[in-house]
């Protein structure tokens, strides 16, 4: 994958996309895949907004239940199957346990109801049937879980993702079949033509050169920055979204089995604490945020609402000399009348501006497929000519052809043997670049300390860091530590320095 600005300059597009989070990279697969010259552009890295923040689960919600979200539910729930074979390297099954406390906001009843709707709505693509757990079991597995008013519990599985390796997978992919791709090029006008959109004015963030980009049609995919993408545009009509804050706090890993989907002690929100990567993930909260995108953070009250929830049922409990680190995200939800934020729909609209602007705005990751579907459907209708998408069953770059259980075993011990990796190290290579692995693998011919690894204690190697310069569009520290591996959300000193 190769920043093509020149190309960018000189090609008129068919489809110009603004903003390389998951949304708009979904969009500029499905569009390349129909035949169509596609752009894509973020003002920053991609991933580096919303795709890179989440709770990292591909999952159906099974908390959108409650406010009838079965449709929603329905959906996500037939995508995490689709996924888990598309980009089978980077989304795996995830046991979940639902303790039941006599105290608890939501009566066992409720939760047995709602996981029999969860895997009659999962169907074929149910990954294993839900079922019910004794206490004793309980006990047994989990002795840091808190006993009082506990009687029992339910275990469900759904999945769980890298996200912004999967975001970077989806743009990767298509910018192997012809999409012309940036980081760091950012939209800071439009151009117009009796009215109608012909371009737009961008800077490109590394160089600093000014350049137009010619498009029949633009879409709009900046999430949390779509009102002021349609202001820039010309297009007053919004605000259209309503963004609400999510915070995760990041904890050494804690030992569990299974992540937990439990009720926060001081308003009953729905929260998960959550094994990942070789740490905890402890998520999220849900509060409006009205500031902008680009002045979001941490407080210290998201931070202190999270420790209380986590320390509400496992013990020891978590000190704030503890946590690694944290981080922010803002989900791009659609303004509407109704006021808690937890209740804000997760459901995506798409929006015409007057001047011909296409913005999509809201949804889930784990849909992210099935957005692009109808952007690019809103799209092609405006041209006349439509193909139709070829996402479903299309594996992105790095998934392997069979089954992910077939596949890792062999790719595993291939780079043992060939490589002398130990098996820690190639199980990690394997399961973050799937097929490519070999490809990092490949730069320890070079140079055998880059068989090393960059931190001790973690699994990346340092082999990762030429490979991502040379084909992930990796340009800052930033890019390496906090997207294309994770070290400097594990050790922000990193980061910081970076
Ligand atoms: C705390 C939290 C937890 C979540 N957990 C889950 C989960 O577990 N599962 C799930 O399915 N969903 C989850 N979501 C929802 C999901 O993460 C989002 O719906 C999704 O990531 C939004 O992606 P996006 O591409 O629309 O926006 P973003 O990822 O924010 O991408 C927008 C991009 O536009 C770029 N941009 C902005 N302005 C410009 C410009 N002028 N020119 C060029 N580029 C520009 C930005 O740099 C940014 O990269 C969660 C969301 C949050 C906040």
């Amino acid at each position: 994958m190769q920043r093509t600005i020149g190309a960018l300059r000189e090609t008129f597009f068919d489809l110009l996309i603004l903003g390389g989070g998951i949304t708009g990279g979904g969009v500029a697969l499905d569009g390349v895949l129909r035949g169509f010259r596609v752009g894509l552009i973020d003002k920053g890295d991609f991933a580096s907004g919303t795709s890179s923040a989440s709770s990292k689960l591909i999952h159906g919600g099974l908390r959108y239940l409650e406010h009838g979200g079965f449709h929603l539910v329905y959906e996500a729930l037939h995508e995490r199957r689709l996924l888990l074979e598309n980009a089978a390297h980077l989304v795996h099954p995830l046991r979940f346990i639902i303790p039941f406390y006599k105290d608890s906001r939501v009566p066992t009843w409720k939760y047995r109801a709602g996981l029999t709707l969860y895997d009659l709505l999962a169907g074929p693509s149910n990954l294993r049937r839900s079922r019910p757990l004794r206490f004793p079991h309980l006990r047994r597995e989990f002795s840091g879980l808190r006993s009082v008013g506990l009687h029992g519990g339910a275990c469900y599985v759904d999945a769980q993702m890298d996200d912004a390796r999967l975001c970077l997978e989806v743009v990767h992919t298509a910018a192997l079949h012809g999409a012309c791709v940036a980081n760091y090029v950012e939209a800071i006008g439009f151009e117009q033509r009796g009215g109608e959109i012909t371009g737009v004015r961008a800077v490109d963030r590394v160089s600093g050169a000014e350049f137009s980009i010619r498009a029949r049609q633009i879409v709009n995919a900046t999430g949390p920055w779509l009102d002021t993408v349609c202001r820039l545009a010309g297009d007053h009509t919004g605000p259209h979204l309503r963004p609400t804050k999510g915070i995760h706090v990041i904890a050494p890993d804690r030992g569990l089995t299974s992540a937990f989907l439990l009720l926060h002690p001081t308003d009953g929100r729905v929260f998960f604490v959550i094994p990942w990567l070789g740490k905890t993930l402890i998520g999220t909260t849900d509060t409006h945020w009205e500031q902008g995108p680009d002045a979001l953070m941490v407080a210290d009250l998201d931070v202190e609402y999270t420790l209380a929830g986590y320390n509400h049922y496992f013990a020891p409990p978590l000190e704030r000399s503890d946590i690694l680190n944290s981080f922010a995200g803002l989900r791009p939800l659609i303004r509407t009348r109704s006021g808690e934020p937890s209740s804000l729909s997760r459901e995506f609209q798409l929006f015409w501006s007057p001047s011909g602007l296409l913005s999509v705005a809201g949804g889930k990751y784990t849909t992210y497929r099935r957005m692009a579907e109808v952007v690019t459907d809103a799209a092609v209708r405006r041209f006349g000519r439509g193909r139709r998408s070829r996402t479903r069953n299309f594996r992105l770059h790095g998934a392997p052809g069979e089954a992910w259980g077939k596949f890792e075993p062999g790719a595993v011990s291939a780079l043992c043997s060939r490589h002398g990796l130990d098996e820690k190290s190639a199980r990690h290579l394997v399961g973050r670049y799937g097929q490519c692995a070999r490809d990092v693998a490949a730069y320890f011919e070079r140079d055998r300390t880059l068989a090393q690894p960059v931190l001790l204690g973690e699994p990346d190697l340092r082999a990762e860091f030429p490979y991502q310069r040379d084909h992930e569009m990796a340009i800052y520290p930033a890019d390496h530590l906090l997207r294309r591996t994770r070290l400097g959300l594990f050790r922000p000193e990193l980061a910081r320095v970076g």
